[in-house]
């Protein structure tokens, strides 16, 4: 399947999605020029109504959208990418150009960093660190922060209940690379069983 630029004047909408946050973006136009270049560059280019020329996101600002995966819809006259923002994607400096959307999916963020201290074996890292002590080193952490947190539902103090829950979804993460396993795997299970 092919995106049809006549069906709609030549232009088609782009929105533009973190391919890690899951976090709506922004949301442009794209000629057949716009998507050929981004496609080369690996970095997003609009073609700009307003000032009728293709634009490079990030061209002035620096803050580029590095393309993780650009997928077309059902009917193939609207585009969704996936990018990594190299800083904030709105004019007025916000991570969004919709103000009221959050990064949901942070953890999958997250997840990424984890993968890269790992993969750099950097020595001032504590997840490094830990990964290299082996799997029943880090399954050994993660059965203290679930004791942890089970101690904290029984106090009244959220702040540390939230801390703790913090401490083993991040342990949770690092148990599942000693396993080369991702989040999307288990998440895959889940979904499975809910059908
Ligand atoms: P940039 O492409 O980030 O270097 O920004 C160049 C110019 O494009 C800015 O001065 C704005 O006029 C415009 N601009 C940048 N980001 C956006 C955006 N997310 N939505 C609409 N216009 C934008
Ligand atoms: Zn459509
Ligand atoms: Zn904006
Ligand atoms: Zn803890």
């Amino acid at each position: 399947m092919t995106i049809n630029f006549e069906k709609s004047g030549g232009l088609v909408p782009v929105i533009i999605q973190n391919s890690h946050t899951l976090q709506v973006l922004m949301l442009g136009y794209m000629n057949k020029e716009a998507l050929e270049k981004t496609r080369s560059e690996g970095k997003v280019t609009f073609f700009s109504r307003s000032k009728n020329r293709l634009w490079t996101k990030g061209e002035s600002s620096g803050n580029y959208l590095v393309v993780d995966e650009i997928l077309e819809d059902c009917d193939n006259d609207t585009l969704l990418i996936k990018a990594l923002p190299q800083g904030p994607t709105c004019h007025t400096g916000s991570t969004s150009c919709f103000s009221g959307e959050i990064a949901k999916g942070f953890i999958y963020e997250l997840e990424s960093v984890i993968e890269q201290r790992i993969g750099s074996n950097a020595e001032g890292s504590y997840t490094s660190r830990l990964f290299n002590s082996g799997v029943n080193k880090v399954a050994q952490k993660v059965g203290e922060e679930a004791v942890e947190l089970v101690i904290e539902a029984k106090d009244n103090n959220i702040d540390l209940f939230k801390n703790e829950a913090a401490d083993l979804l991040y342990h949770f993460l690092i148990l599942l690379k000693t396993k080369s396993l991702k989040l999307e795997d288990i998440e895959a299970v889940l979904q499975g069983r809910h059908r």
